[in-house]
C-alpha cells in the first residue's frame, strides 16, 4: 500500500501507484480510419487511433508490480512491449502488422476494487477526496467534480456518490472478479 496525500492528516488511502506502458504503432490496413475505441476486457488491453496513421495502445492498470512515482521508469521497455504486443494480436490479428512507433509509461492510481475514493474521508473536516480513480477518471471528472463540489457547498447533488466512500460501504458491489485486469 502506499501512501497517499491524507498521511500528513493521519488518514491512509489505499492507493497503490502502477506503471502502465503505452505503446504507438502505425495503424494496420485491416483497421480503418474512424474505427471505435477497442477495449478487449478478456487479454486486458485496449487501443484507440490518433490521427489518421496511429494507434495508440495499452493494458490496463493493474500489474504484480507498484512502483514508486518519484522513481519510476517513464519508458515502455522491450519486455512490456512485447506483453502488449501478444495481448492485442489474440483478438486483433492484425496488429501483427502494426509497427512500433514509439512509446512511454505513465502512473495510474489504483485501489484494492479499482473504484475511486470520493467524499469526505476520515471523518476529518474538510478532507474531501477525488481520487484513486485507476486509470478511468478523466472520462467522468467534470460530472464527478460538479456533483462532488455541490456536497462540498453544502448542498445535495443529482448522483449519490456516497458508495465511494473509504471503507467501502456494504452496498458497493466489487468487481466481479478482483484479478481481472491484474498481470
Ligand atoms: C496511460 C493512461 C491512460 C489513461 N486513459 C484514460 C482514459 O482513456 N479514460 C479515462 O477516463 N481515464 C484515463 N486515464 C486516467 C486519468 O488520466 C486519471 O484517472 C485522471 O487524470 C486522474 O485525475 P486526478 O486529478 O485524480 O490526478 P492527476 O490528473 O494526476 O492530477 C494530479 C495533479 O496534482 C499535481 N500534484 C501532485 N503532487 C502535488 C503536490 N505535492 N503539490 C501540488 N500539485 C501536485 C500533479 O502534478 C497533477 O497535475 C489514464 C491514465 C493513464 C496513466
Amino acid at each position: 500500500m502506499v501512501g497517499a496525500a491524507g498521511g500528513g492528516l493521519g488518514v491512509q488511502l489505499p492507493i497503490e501507484t502502477h506503471n502502465g506502458g503505452t505503446a504507438l504503432f502505425q495503424r494496420p490496413e485491416a483497421i480503418p480510419v474512424g474505427s471505435p475505441i477497442f477495449s478487449d476486457g478478456v487479454n486486458q488491453v485496449y487501443f484507440r487511433e490518433v490521427g489518421d496513421h496511429i494507434l495508440r495502445a495499452a493494458h490496463f492498470g493493474w500489474t504484480n508490480h507498484p512502483v514508486d512515482p518519484d522513481e519510476c521508469d517513464e519508458t515502455i521497455t522491450a519486455a512490456k512491449l512485447q506483453t502488449l504486443r501478444e495481448d492485442l494480436k489474440k483478438r486483433f490479428r492484425s496488429m501483427r502488422r502494426g509497427v512500433y512507433a514509439g512509446g512511454f509509461a505513465a502512473i495510474y492510481d489504483m485501489t484494492p476494487d479499482a473504484h475511486p475514493i470520493i467524499g469526505n474521508i476520515g471523518g476529518v473536516a474538510g478532507f474531501w477526496c477525488n481520487c484513486g480513480w485507476s486509470g478511468n477518471g478523466f472520462a467522468s471528472a467534470a460530472a464527478v467534480g460538479g456533483h462532488l463540489a455541490a456536497r462540498m457547498a453544502g448542498r445535495s447533488s443529482a448522483v449519490d456518490l456516497g458508495m465511494f466512500g473509504w471503507p467501502r460501504p456494504p452496498e458497493t458491489k466489487t468487481r466481479p472478479d478482483g484479478n481481472w485486469i491484474r498481470r
